[in-house]
């Protein structure tokens, strides 16, 4: 059984399993009355398995794109799901579940906590789980071994590289086994060489059944995704070659 198998298990083989789907989706922001357009009328379809990465101008709508997408922000009109949920209608309580068990993110800053060890950060994403002690403590520990970490879970950020850290932020985005991982500018405080360290991660990750949505500048994380969109003023384009 590949990857992909596993991937698209319980429906017919050949089929793309359908991760997200956006109808018509808008999000219009209104700042002391002034009503700002972020994304007009997007139509997208991410299947199981797809690199994607965003690309296009500041202020063109890719964060506000990924935040909807991790359901950290509802659209203002339209229809996006997530597999079979209405992410535009859930609850506040299944858009809270689905953060915890369905996303992983991971940001530019890395944005760890700086008084926490690796593997406290780590576990920091299991706390709405429900997991016990012991069940928590294994998945922290084969996140941080399956991003080349294993020995470094007692170690502060500070005591860590950029791509270190960078890669701490990745395990605490696997550690919830999420079918999807989005991220933004995740190479964007990097070095050449730690850049593409973390790239090969990624591609890693996604062969092994992970979505893979990375809003990026960066031509080198563009050229490991099988689809290219690019996003500007606030409407979707695919400029996949
Ligand atoms: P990008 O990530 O591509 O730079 P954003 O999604 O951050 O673009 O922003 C898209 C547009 O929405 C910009 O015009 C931005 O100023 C506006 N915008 C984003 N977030 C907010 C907000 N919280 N309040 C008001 N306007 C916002
Ligand atoms: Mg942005």
């Amino acid at each position: 059984m590949t990857i992909t198998d596993t991937a698209r298990a319980g429906v017919p083989s050949g089929d793309p399993v359908p991760v997200y789907r956006a109808e018509n989706v808008t999000r219009t922001y209104t700042q002391k009355g002034r009503v700002v357009k972020a994304l007009t009328g997007v139509d997208l379809l991410i299947h199981a398995g797809e690199f994607v990465t965003i690309q296009g101008p500041t202020g063109g709508g890719k964060s506000t794109l990924l935040q909807l997408l991790g359901a950290l922000d509802a659209p203002t009109s339209g229809s996006l799901r997530l597999g079979d949920i209405e992410l535009a209608s859930a609850s506040a309580r299944e858009l809270g579940r689905i953060r915890a068990e369905e996303i992983g993110f991971v940001f530019q800053g890395f944005n760890l906590i700086p008084t926490l060890t690796a593997a406290e950060n780590v576990d920091m994403a299991l706390e709405p789980s429900g997991l016990g002690k012991a069940e928590r403590a294994a998945r922290v520990a084969e996140a941080l071994a399956h991003v080349g970490l294993a020995d470094r879970g007692m170690h502060l950020p500070t005591e860590l590289s950029g791509g270190q850290q960078q890669r701490v932020a990745i395990a605490r985005a696997i550690v919830k086994r999420p079918r999807v991982l989005l991220a933004d500018e995740p190479t964007g405080n990097l070095d050449e060489s730690m850049r593409d360290e973390i790239l090969d991660l990624l591609a890693r990750l996604c062969a092994e059944g992970i979505t893979m949505i990375v809003v990026t500048h960066d031509s080198a994380v563009a050229r490991r995704a099988t689809r290219r969109l690019r996003l500007a003023q606030g409407r979707v384009t695919d400029i996949t070659r």
